[in-house]
């Protein structure tokens, strides 16, 4: 027998349901109990909606504190800017009219043996921190990603999580409703009605529907947990939903008995080097001694297959050889320890979007609704400045839910 729930509109208010797969809210916002944030952290410069939220839920801003280290073989330097040729990088990208990936890019205008380290260090960065895969990652959305100013950074005081629980509290005190545990596998669809189904007997219907799963679902397929079949079939907003790059990264926390990095790293806020891990910040201007790594980029897949002993053996060893500090003495002082692969994590499949060759149209054709009735939304969906950010996922998901009230 086939159950089903309606919703619409109750006392001249819309009523939202919001059914999420997962057991807790927030999906790439994950916040631990112990302050750990295993997805999004920073808080990019002054962002208008995300400052209002963090306004809202009586919290704060913290600007990210340290001095910004690098580690060259052994040799420490202490400097803002790594990329040496960078300036020239970009006159030649401020120049460039037609797009191309960034692969093609180097090779047509960096490819003399004299820009052998520019183009490794470009390619470094724009994997690591763009997530992006050289292939077919759009120059020019890199151009203007990388041509913006550098903002101040922040964190939130009580983490982002404190968004997401007051943005939880808002929905219920508005009388909507939500269900977790309850990955959304078909939608039924035709010109009136569409039916949201959480398995094969239990279904909820309504008018219209916003969808905001990761890109990474549609890149995997049917065979990720998230997955969501439509009849009839959209196959034309499917190809457009995996036309939107979505990058990959490993994240790692990692809580020590004491700063031991402050001997080499005095004041760190920000340790780069050449080690598998190649990232790691600390927690300034708080005084917590936890270090996060960062592991971003397409070599990351080769651990899919690694549980989480592994992958913190991985920090350990990187950390051992920025430090040159035996890996059992960094062991001894680790006292809690978070890893979160993000390509392989139910229900996100990946870090955040990147814009590929053919993102633009794919946004473009997924702005129209299918059937006046299925509006995507969501991070992947945004363009404009705040690209792969919480912000994008807010404003985007703000503007389509005003586009569905007024219509
Ligand atoms: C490691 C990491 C670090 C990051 N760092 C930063 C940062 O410092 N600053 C920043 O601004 N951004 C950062 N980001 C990006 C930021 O987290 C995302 O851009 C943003 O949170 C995306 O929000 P979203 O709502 O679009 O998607 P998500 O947060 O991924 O939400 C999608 C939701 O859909 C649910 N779902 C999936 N499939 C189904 C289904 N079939 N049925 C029902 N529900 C489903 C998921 O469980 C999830 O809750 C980071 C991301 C990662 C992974």
């Amino acid at each position: 027998m086939r159950s089903c729930c309606r919703f619409g509109i109750i006392e001249g208010r819309k009523t939202v349901r919001v059914i999420e797969a997962n057991t807790r809210a927030g999906g790439r916002i994950f916040t631990l109990d112990n302050g750990m944030e295993c997805g999004a952290e920073f808080v990019h410069g002054k962002l208008p909606i995300t400052e209002q939220l963090i306004k809202e839920s009586g919290s704060s801003l913290v600007p990210v504190e340290g001095k910004i280290y690098q580690n060259n073989n052994g040799n420490w330097k202490e400097e803002e800017n790594f990329i040496e040729g960078w300036g020239e990088l970009m006159k030649c990208l401020s120049g460039l009219k037609h797009d191309l990936s960034l692969q093609e890019f180097l090779q047509e205008y960096f490819s003399d043996e004299k820009y052998t380290t520019l183009r490794k260090a470009v390619t470094r960065f724009a994997e690591g921190y763009d997530l992006v895969n050289m292939n077919d990652a759009s120059t020019l959305a890199l151009k203007a990603e990388w041509e913006k100013e550098e903002d101040e950074q922040y964190r939130v005081k009580s983490g982002y999580g404190a968004i997401i629980n007051y943005l939880v509290k808002q929905i219920l005190a508005n009388k909507g409703l939500i269900g977790y545990g309850k990955p959304v596998t078909k939608i039924e669809w035709n010109e009136n009605l569409t039916r949201v189904f959480i398995d094969e007997d239990n279904f909820f219907q309504s008018k219209k529907i916003l969808i905001t799963i990761p890109p990474g679902i549609w890149h995997k397929g049917e065979k990720a947990k998230g997955f969501i079949h439509f009849d009839p079939a959209i196959p034309r907003q499917i190809d457009a939903l995996k036309n939107i790059g979505f990058g990959a990264v490993i994240k790692f926390v990692l809580d020590f008995s004491e700063s031991f990095w402050n001997k080499e790293t005095p004041g760190a806020g920000f340790i780069f080097s050449n080690e598998k891990i190649p990232v790691w910040w600390t927690c300034l201007p708080t005084d917590k001694n936890r270090l996060t790594g960062w592991f971003g980029g397409l070599s990351t897949l080769d651990y899919d297959t690694a549980d989480e002993k592994s992958l913190l053996q991985l920090a350990i060893s990187s950390l051992s050889g920025i430090f040159k500090k035996d890996e059992q003495t960094i062991q001894n002082l680790i006292t809690g320890y978070q890893t979160v692969n993000w390509n392989t994590m139910p229900y996100v499949y990946g870090g955040y979007s990147y814009t590929t060759l053919h993102t633009a149209s794919a946004r473009a054709l997924l702005r129209d609704p299918v059937a006046g009735s299925i509006f995507f939304a969501g991070e992947g969906l945004y363009e404009g400045p705040y690209s792969g950010m919480v912000e994008a996922a807010f404003q985007n998901g703000l503007n389509v839910a005003q586009s569905i009230l007024s219509k």
